[in-house]
């Protein structure tokens, strides 16, 4: 019997998940994970915030996987750039997408496109040291910036600007952005939510932490956290046990806010070369998203991160459904031998372990089928081969650890590496170049 051959396209939790799940479940089989970076662990690596190493640890676990003799790693190989949806088709019995969700959701209101709004996966990606945002260069240089969301990831990009740079001591903190966030002359970082504090998104310990920042004294409206609010979740209720806590620290003196501002929908970005303020609407306590007052007011800022959620990529040929910004899909089904997993199946939700259950069980229903549609499929020679005659440089996981080995010895003290931010650098790194 002729082993399955899979791949998996994309190296963050939801493919490494995949593929955990495949060889659990399929005695034989063969796994090439693809990643159009020539690093893997997605988020792990460009997203999960620098000051929280202990979350990257997963990709210990990571690293096993791509050391069983049935998985390949195969880097710098883009769908829809070096090789084709169909050609993945033709080449493998089981596609598994697990392209996340890389495309900033836009606010959708004037003034979005000036100098100094950055969506958070280019803002995070830019101090993350991602390729694709290396070359960002925000535009810090001002007394307040306005975050604009209230989930986790608003609250990373709160704490990353809020800490001193020995509170981020430890951290992979890229030292491009570690200069621009020290030199940044920041008075005030406002974090603004459109609803209420019991309809945030944060989770508690993420919030919690906001309380006990160095140089930086949270700042909370007393009404805003009125002990009858009503919490329907104990997340919520969590939250608004530590808002309210927040709202009776005093400020000891410390040179910036951190001011939470809730209600408030972004009705437009001000300002003429660049940002210099945000427009916002008074929405209602009870207020669905969206739902606002004509009661409005401004807030001068001189730079927007948004943290309102991503899209995944729409590539050739592959089914999209353009209003949910996912691939479409059935409870992970695309269509014969693919399936989808993690953000590009169910769009930007869910921590680390959320993706482990949703992959495992996309890929449990995926292998009762694979029987069904088995032909010959040629695996991962054929696409070896069209790599090959189209001259694209695969990095390999052994390619990978001469990085990692790199990254980790060029490391400032204390720190657990300096990440190569460049594809032509991390390629130079393996050291064939
Ligand atoms: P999220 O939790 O969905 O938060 C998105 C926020 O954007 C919500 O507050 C949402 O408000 C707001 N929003 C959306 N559209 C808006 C608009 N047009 N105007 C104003 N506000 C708007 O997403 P996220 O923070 O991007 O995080 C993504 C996922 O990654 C989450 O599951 C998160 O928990 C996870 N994550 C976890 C960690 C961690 O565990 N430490 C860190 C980072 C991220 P509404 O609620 O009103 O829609």
């Amino acid at each position: 019997m002729k082993a399955i051959e899979a791949c998996v396209v994309g190296s963050g939790p939801s493919g490494f998940f995949a593929a955990d799940a495949l060889l659990r479940r399929v005695p034989d089989i063969r796994v090439d994970i693809l990643d159009r970076l020539p690093t893997p662990y997605g988020l792990v690596r460009g997203g999960v915030a620098p000051d929280h190493q202990g979350t990257k640890n997963i990709a210990r676990q990571f690293e096993r996987l791509c050391q069983h003799p049935s998985v390949r790693f195969l880097g710098n190989v883009g769908l829809g750039r070096d090789v084709g949806y169909a050609e993945l088709k033709d080449f493998y019995d089981l596609v598994v997408l697990a392209l996340g969700a890389p495309v900033d959701r836009k606010l959708g209101v004037p003034g979005e496109n000036l100098p100094g709004v950055y969506g958070s996966g280019a803002f995070v990606g830019w101090y993350n040291g991602h390729p694709d945002h290396r070359d960002l260069a925000p535009l810090l240089d001002c007394p307040a910036v306005a975050i604009v969301g209230n989930g986790n990831v608003a609250i990373d990009v709160a704490r990353v600007l809020a800490k001193t740079p020995e509170e981020m001591a430890g951290s992979d903190l890229c030292r491009h952005a570690g200069e621009v966030i020290a030199a940044a002359p920041l008075t005030d970082i406002y974090v603004i939510g459109r609803r209420g504090p019991a309809q945030a998104s944060f989770t508690p310990a993420e919030l919690a932490e906001l309380g006990r920042l160095r140089r930086t004294a949270p700042k909370v409206a007393p009404r805003d956290v009125a002990t009858n609010l009503p919490a329907d979740s104990p997340a919520a209720k969590k939250n608004l046990e530590i808002l309210r806590g927040l709202a009776q620290q005093p400020p000891a003196g410390k040179p910036l806010t951190l001011h939470f501002i809730f209600h408030a929908a972004p009705q437009a970005i001000l300002g003429r070369e660049r940002v210099e303020g945000i427009r916002l609407a008074r929405s209602g306590v009870a207020a669905e998203a969206g739902a606002v007052t004509d009661k409005t007011f401004e807030l001068a800022v001189g730079a927007v991160v948004t943290c309102i959620g991503y899209r995944t990529v729409a590539v050739p040929g592959l089914p999209f459904d353009p209003a949910r910004g996912v691939v479409r899909n059935v409870d992970g089904q695309v269509e014969p031998g693919v399936c989808v997993v993690g953000w590009s199946k169910r769009g930007p939700s869910g921590t680390i372990p959320t993706n482990r259950a949703d992959s495992f069980a996309v890929i449990e229903r995926a292998v009762g089928s694979i029987g069904e549609s088995l032909t010959a499929k040629p695996g991962g020679r054929a696409l070896d081969l069209l790599l090959s005659e189209r001259s694209v440089r695969a990095v390999t996981f052994a390619d990978w650890l001469r990085i990692d080995e790199r990254e980790k010895a060029t490391a400032p003290p204390g720190r657990p590496r300096e990440k190569l931010t460049r594809t032509e650098e991390l390629l130079a790194a393996i050291g064939d170049q």
